[in-house]
């Protein structure tokens, strides 16, 4: 299997293998790229750490002219929400009157997104839209928070790899997988 090379024993149960990411990313990449006009220009603004890998393989699957910013805001403290959202990193671009695209890891109870979005939005941009790797719909509590491209669907389960981390590690496994309860403390 192509995932023997990096298999982890601290994982139970793999939910997407390094080819459904892959491929259903560049399929992503062609509905974001058929969503804009070719000539608008994009800023790519990644939510960190989490969406730094799928921001880089997502990137390369968009053509358009695309620019890349950072944010960072605190969110899960271990593996439930605490509630508290703090910009920790703003971006550094002006985005007023150009079109933001936010990269997200995964959407859980969508709080953190709701929080970027209304920030970003006082600052008039031309369009805000949001691609996201995952989504677990049933964990939602902001109900109108979306994201206009979603990868895939997860389970209410707390899952790692392809930059999600478990206290800052797994974050370099390029499948997505749920970690042994026995590891959480
Ligand atoms: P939300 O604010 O939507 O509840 O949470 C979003 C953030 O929580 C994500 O960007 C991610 O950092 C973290 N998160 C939510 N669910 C999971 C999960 O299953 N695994 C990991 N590693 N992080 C998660």
């Amino acid at each position: 299997m192509e995932e023997e090379h990096v298999h982890n024993n601290d994982i139970s149960e793999v939910i997407l293998t390094e080819k459904q990411i892959q491929d259903r990313i560049k399929e992503m990449g062609e509905e974001i790229t058929k969503a804009y006009n070719e000539d608008d220009d994009i800023i790519m603004l990644c939510v960190l750490r989490g969406a730094v890998l799928f921001m880089s393989d997502l990137a390369r699957e968009i053509n358009l002219p695309v620019v890349f910013d950072f944010m960072d805001v605190s969110s899960y403290e271990g593996t439930s929400s605490s509630g508290m959202i703090r910009i920790i990193k703003d971006l550094e671009e002006n985005i007023e009157g150009r079109n933001v695209l936010i990269i997200e890891d995964i959407m859980d109870t969508g709080l953190t997104l709701k929080h970027v979005i209304d920030l970003l939005k006082t600052r008039e941009p031309a369009s805000l839209k949001v691609a996201t790797l995952l989504d677990k719909p049933d964990r939602r509590v902001e109900k109108e928070v979306s994201a206009d491209f979603n990868g895939f669907e997860v389970p209410d389960k707390f899952v790692v790899g392809y930059g999600l981390d478990y206290k800052e590690k797994y974050r370099n496994l390029p499948y997505i997988g749920v970690l042994k309860k026995e590891l959480y403390t």
